[in-house]
């Protein structure tokens, strides 16, 4: 009988994808969702803040005390800066890096405990086919950033950008269509990077994607204002485009921006977004509050420029001590609830801004319905907007056209 393995994922849709590698790449191993009779756990771990690390201690923690025949195995960005404390402290038995993930049997099958950190400029050239119950796929098209946000730890554990093979995404994508898939997400540690260093485009990637036969809708994961490119900005019309786009701005007062180490530039930003709004996009932003440095003042600043934006999502997070990056020297520091406050009032703001779009708009709504929960239907429409749906029918995995449908607070709501 195989040993049976369990996989653990903490962090972002990266993680989530490099689990999935490990699995279609296990052939000694049996997985199981039961953690308790695993005889290894794999943690695909993350350690984008100090509060991560700690995440992944408890889990440990966790472990040790329902299971204590399993051997653990830490990998993902927390291999590389609390692997070898832990493996000291006798709590693990092995750590390897992403890098390593495709020989997942034969660091399973180590007896003796073992740090093996990995090549940080490696690049997979694995080709998933299928995700286990999901109607949208994920697609990773590269790796590392050549950002140096300040508060960020990322391109440290990650490595610099490089992309993923064309030929080798294509065939993914081609085997993922035939399977069913009609939506693909496009994920990487820094997606709008991608095709710097192989000499081609994100745009050009998405366009020759689209002729994939059975592709019906492109989504990109977060991508920077800068990597709008005139280019890409020709691909916006496009029927198969999303039309949500997800750009990460991580603040509005242009101080905090260059405190941030950031690319972007608040007015720029601006003339951007509004461009996405006239061609219909929702657009969403990744936020962070409370950074060191985010006076009242420059809050307050912050405040009236994120008003002027046309967002209807967003992914704001209170700043969390990265140790190892400038932020985590920088001064004054702002009180954790004063960082909640901010998030809470910015939160509240794009809600109400998020109910006016699905007010306004008054077109059919194109939904893939991805679960069913307590007796409905749930699906994400163009606008990355969750949409309920009342129906007899077997909707999941479906993709339908709704004309009617009542806008409440929360979300959009239908019965077919
Ligand atoms: S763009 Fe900035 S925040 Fe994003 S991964 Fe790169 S360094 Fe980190």
């Amino acid at each position: 009988m195989k040993k049976k393995v369990y996989f653990k994922t903490f962090g972002c849709r990266t993680n989530l994808y490099d689990s999935q590698v490990m699995m279609s790449s296990l052939q000694d191993y049996e997985i199981t969702e039961n953690e308790e009779e695993a005889d290894a756990i794999v943690i695909n771990s993350c350690t984008v803040t100090n509060g991560a690390d700690t995440h992944v201690r408890s889990y440990i923690s966790h472990v040790e005390k329902n299971n204590t025949q399993a051997k653990l195995f830490l990998t993902g960005c927390g291999a590389h800066t609390k692997g070898e404390s832990l493996l000291k402290e006798n709590r693990i038995h092995g750590v390897f890096g992403q890098s390593e993930k495709q020989k997942i049997d034969t660091m399973l099958a180590k007896e003796k405990p073992f740090y093996e950190p990995g090549d940080l400029n490696h690049i997979d050239d694995m080709v998933v086919d299928e995700f286990v119950g999901k109607s949208r796929a994920f697609i990773k098209i590269q790796e590392g950033c050549n950002f140096r946000c300040s508060y960020c730890i990322i391109p440290y554990v990650r490595g610099d950008a490089r992309s993923m093979d064309e030929s080798r995404i294509l065939e993914q994508i081609t085997k993922l269509a035939a399977n069913g898939f009609g939506e693909f997400i496009l994920t990487g540690t820094n997606v709008g990077s991608y095709g710097q260093d192989t000499k081609t485009s994100l745009a050009k990637l998405m366009k020759r994607m689209s002729q994939v036969r059975g592709v019906r809708r492109i989504r990109l994961g977060s991508v920077e204002p800068i990597q709008i490119t005139d280019e890409f900005k020709e691909i916006l019309d496009e029927p198969w485009m999303e039309k949500h786009m997800h750009i990460a701005l991580q603040h509005t007062s242009p101080k905090m921006l260059k405190l941030m180490n950031r690319r972007n530039v608040y007015k720029q930003d601006k003339e951007l977004f509004e461009l996405l709004a006239e061609k219909g996009y929702a657009i969403g932003t990744d936020f962070i509050t409370g950074h060191p440095g985010e006076s009242e003042a420059l809050w307050s600043e912050a405040m009236l420029n994120a008003v002027e934006l046309p967002l209807t999502h967003i992914h704001a997070f209170t700043y969390s001590k990265r140790d190892g990056t400038p932020s985590a020297t920088m001064k004054p520091e702002v009180n954790g609830k004063v960082a909640k406050a901010r998030l809470h009032e910015l939160q509240t703001m794009i809600d109400k801004k998020n109910y006016e779009f699905r007010t306004a708009f008054k077109g059919e709504l194109d939904v893939l319905i991805e679960s069913y929960k307590d007796g409905l239907y749930h699906g994400l429409d163009q606008h990355f907007n969750k949409i309920i749906v009342d129906s007899k029918e077997d909707l999941v995995g479906n993709w339908i056209n709704i004309k009617k449908y009542e806008v409440k607070k929360d979300c959009n709501y239908a019965r077919i």
